[in-house]
């Protein structure tokens, strides 16, 4: 029999700006044999998410930085198909940390480790919206962004991975859904498809008009996800006891210097209203991975809950791919096929 190979991409030096191929080193190894109380995973699917940026720098920040020469962190949905753990038998399929490889070894008590049940939804959805996105869309609007039902709720990045489901669980929860997103396709999909009351083009040049046209009660509850100018046309519109969870600023993580970064607490303190604003990490609800889980494949078997997947295949393939999250060619859920 061949010698099975690990195809696994490291960083082989940081980014500056945007990252380039030659930040990455692609290697092939042998797989490794799992021991006492391990398994073996082969990645089935890849999650590219916009926080891998900041990974690859060696800014301070909520996560240690990668060192050169780790491989990439990512959430994978990977199966089992050698085993020595009785609780995961060969054909398992699990989602964990295991990074951008074809294959890794896995334990039982790895952090972040769950099985997952090929009937609440497509395997490929427990790195979208079954999973890590969707519960950072669950837990930062219904946690944070507490929505009641008839209030107006605002999403950047709307048509993407988080944005999608934030809008479509403040319409299950009675609210305004207003969708921010680039271009005309994703404006018209937020809407047609998703089922929010309307989206704006923020690449329009009457973008700030145009918001304000599509929230005539005000914003109740903004979820950020972009940062720079888009929270700076949403900040007047938001009312007396508004709550912002802040998410991400998805357009600033390729910036070179910090001059003329606008973080949330700087544009909220010249309000005179200030809202009720808290950068927050999915993780912090980790414990309840599962109960949401369920609840968001409940609601897509209820057809409640649409998504959209940007599917690039080959592992090689992910650098490039990985671009996409910032030039917005990604349209849903950026991942890649693995095997
Ligand atoms: P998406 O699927 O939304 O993809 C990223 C999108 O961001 C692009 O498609 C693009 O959409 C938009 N975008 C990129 N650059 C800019 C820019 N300069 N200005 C405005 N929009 C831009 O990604 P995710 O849903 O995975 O992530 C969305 C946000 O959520 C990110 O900020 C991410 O870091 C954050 N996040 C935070 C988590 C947490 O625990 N706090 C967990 C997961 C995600 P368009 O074409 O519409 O511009």
């Amino acid at each position: 029999m061949s010698e099975r190979i690990n195809k696994r991409i490291v960083l082989k030096s940081r980014p500056h700006g945007m990252p380039e191929d030659d930040n990455f080193e692609i290697q092939e190894i042998p797989v490794a044999v799992p021991g006492d109380g391990e398994m073996l995973l082969k990645t089935r699917w890849l999650s590219l998410d916009p926080y891998m940026r900041g990974r690859m720098s060696d800014r301070e920040s909520y996560a240690k930085p990668l060192d050169l020469g780790d491989v990439i962190t990512a959430g994978v949905v990977s199966e089992v198909v050698e085993s020595n753990i009785k609780d995961y038998p060969v054909g398992t399929i699990v989602s964990g940390m295991y990074g951008w490889q074809s294959y890794a070894i896995g334990k039982a008590d790895d952090q972040r480790l769950f099985k997952i049940d090929p009937d609440l939804a497509p395997i490929s959805t427990a790195v979208g919206v079954t999973g890590m996105p969707g519960q950072t869309a669950y837990f930062g609007l219904l946690r944070l962004g507490k929505p009641v039902a008839g209030e107006t709720v605002v999403v950047s990045a709307a048509s993407g991975a988080v944005g999608s489901v934030v809008g479509q669980i403040a319409k299950i929860k009675g609210c305004r859904a207003v969708g921010i997103a680039g271009g005309q396709a994703k404006c018209d999909y937020v809407v047609n498809e998703l089922g929010f009351d309307v989206c704006v083009d923020y690449k329009d040049p009457s973008f700030h008009k145009l918001l304000a046209d599509a929230c005539p009660a005000g914003v109740d509850v903004y979820f950020e996800n972009v940062g720079g100018d888009v929270l700076a046309a949403v900040a007047p519109l938001l009312n007396k006891g508004a709550r912002v969870p802040v998410c991400g600023f998805i357009s600033a993580y390729n910036a070179t210097s910090m001059e003329g970064l606008k973080t949330p607490d700087m544009v909220f303190a010249d309000l005179e209203n200030p809202p009720e604003s808290r950068f927050f990490i999915v993780t912090e609800w980790l414990e309840e991975f599962e109960e949401s889980a369920r609840a968001l494949g409940g609601w897509i078997k209820e057809g409640k809950l649409k998504y959209r997947e940007t599917v690039v295949e080959g592992i090689e393939n992910a650098p490039s791919a990985f671009r996409m999250l910032f030039t917005g060619e990604n349209f849903g859920k950026l991942m890649i096929k693995v095997s």
